[in-house]
């Protein structure tokens, strides 16, 4: 299986899947603001982390102090199909804007799992287990999704032709459609979003996504990020 998480042209950028990517487009995040936000209430104000600021982090992360991680910002580009951006959307604390269906012509990209992301579905809600299933069922599966997807693009493209709304012309087309969106959210909504997305619960695809958020994540604000893995993947 290829890696679903490739890097890209830039060190900012993650390759996700077959047309997806995270990047990261700006942040304004390090582990000093969590320090400085909360020694504020005793009116100091640190230039370098040391020692003792990490052992403040630490406390602050185990007793779920958490508006002190709310004083950074992440904003991300994002990639990805349809279906993963509505679970994505359901993350009310955080801003989005997402690209128009009904001002621009979509793109032909729609996303085909690997093979070995193909998957049956197995036991009841709340307890389903993703298991894996024949190559020849992987590959027929990938065919009947391309000739799908080929189909439901090649109608769209004729109502939009006729002179048809794009915003009526894209019911058409498939939730495996690539969308893009800029989102930005501060370091403690993100660390929910992690602790539910890359998660065991959720589908695998977002899971895939929100690994290489995670990623970013990790490089600003490393001792934030070590004290959320060790608190049990928890936002404060
Ligand atoms: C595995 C999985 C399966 C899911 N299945 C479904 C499903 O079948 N159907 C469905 O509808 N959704 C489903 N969801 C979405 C889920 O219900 C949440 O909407 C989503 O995960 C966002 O979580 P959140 O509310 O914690 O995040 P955010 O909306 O970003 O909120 C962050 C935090 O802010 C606080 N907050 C935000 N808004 C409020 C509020 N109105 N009142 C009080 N506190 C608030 C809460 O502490 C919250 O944890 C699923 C999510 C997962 C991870």
């Amino acid at each position: 299986m290829t890696d679903p998480i490739r890097p890209g042209e830039n060190p900012n950028e993650l390759l996700v899947f077959d047309h997806g990517f995270v990047r990261l487009d700006a942040a304004m995040a390090d582990d000093l603001s969590v320090v400085n936000s909360a020694r504020v209430s005793f009116a100091v104000r640190k230039d370098e982390m040391d020692e003792r600021d990490e052992g403040l982090i630490r406390f602050l992360m185990r007793e779920r102090h958490g508006t002190p991680t709310e004083h950074n910002s992440f904003r991300f580009h994002i990639r990805c199909p349809m279906f993963v951006a509505r679970e994505w959307f359901r993350h009310r604390v955080g801003s989005f804007n997402e690209e128009s269906a009904r001002y621009h012509k979509m793109s032909d990209d729609f996303y085909v799992p690997d093979v070995g992301a193909v998957r049956s579905q197995v036991g009841k809600p709340g307890a389903y287990t993703f298991e894996p299933v024949d190559e020849a069922v992987a590959l027929e599966t990938q065919d009947v999704l391309r000739t799908q997807y080929k189909d439901a693009y090649a109608t769209y493209q004729r109502l939009v032709d006729k002179g048809i709304a794009k915003e009526v012309a894209r019911s058409v087309l498939p939730v495996g459609i690539y969308t893009q969106f800029y989102w930005t959210i501060n370091a403690r909504a993100l660390m929910n979003f992690l602790s539910l997305r890359n998660a065991e619960a959720a589908q695998y695809e977002i899971r895939v996504y929100a690994q290489a958020v995670e990623e970013f994540f990790k490089q600003k604000m490393p001792v934030t990020y070590e004290c959320f893995i060790d608190f049990g993947r928890t936002a404060p």
